[in-house]
């Protein structure tokens, strides 16, 4: 269990038991003017959560355990620009044969189709190019932008946004890759491929987090 964020009460009780503990709940509940039955979900989340231990006859003591929120303040700080990869790119007009020589050629699982501007204007992953294999012999006649999933419905990150936001698109859109894009000024929905960010930038990011000291 990792609260994302102490509620005010329960940040008062941490500091409380901090300076005095241990300290039972009835001293704890004396020092906010309040009941104990009142202060019993903090206590149960602060305990639970690991920041505070509580010892039979003894009361609650601060464990200094930090670790969770630390961590979880971490990774949404963690940002897409420092852990992508370059953008594999096919361009509209390429062959479905050209794309799957790509994906293999470049060990890649979705290509970014790029339009005549070498804009973003869709995506295709190794599915879309099975699917269309099955049962079509001329892969060479068939671009890769009549298959592709085309824009607007491409979801994107930016560079700035977090590796934590990426991870939650990827995972609600069931998708295994984003493009990284910057928008074009002055120009709707004109979006420029900088990068891309997989499921595998999500697994070395969380392999690198694992080897530092965070907390
Ligand atoms: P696969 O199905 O090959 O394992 P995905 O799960 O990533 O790969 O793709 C599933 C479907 O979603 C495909 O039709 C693909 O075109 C589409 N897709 C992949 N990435 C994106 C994206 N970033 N935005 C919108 N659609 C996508």
């Amino acid at each position: 269990m990792i609260p994302i964020e102490l509620s005010k009460r329960q940040e008062q009780i941490l500091k409380i038991v901090q300076e005095r503990g241990p300290i039972t709940g009835d001293q704890i509940a004396e020092h906010l003017h309040l009941t104990r039955a009142t202060l019993r979900p903090d206590l149960a989340i602060l305990t639970m959560s690991g920041f505070l231990e509580a010892r039979p006859r003894v009361g609650y003591f601060y464990t200094g355990k930090t670790g969770n929120r630390l961590l979880s303040e971490h990774i949404r700080k963690l940002k897409v620009k420092d852990y992508k990869a370059p953008p594999v790119v096919v361009h509209e007009q390429s062959s479905v044969y050209e794309a799957i020589v790509t994906l293999f050629l470049e060990d890649v699982g979705t290509l970014y189709v790029l339009n005549k501007d070498n804009l973003l204007a869709g995506v295709v992953s190794r599915k879309d190019l099975l699917r269309t294999s099955l049962g079509n012999k001329n892969l060479e006649d068939v671009p890769v932008g009549i298959i592709m999933t085309r824009m607007p419905n491409v979801i994107t990150v930016g560079p700035e946004d977090s590796i934590f936001e990426a991870a939650n698109k990827l995972i609600e859109n069931q998708i295994d890759s984003l493009p990284v894009v910057i928008p074009v000024e002055g120009m709707k929905n004109a979006l420029q491929v900088v990068g891309r960010c997989t499921k595998t930038t999500i697994a070395r990011a969380f392999v690198q987090m694992g080897k530092e000291e965070v907390i």
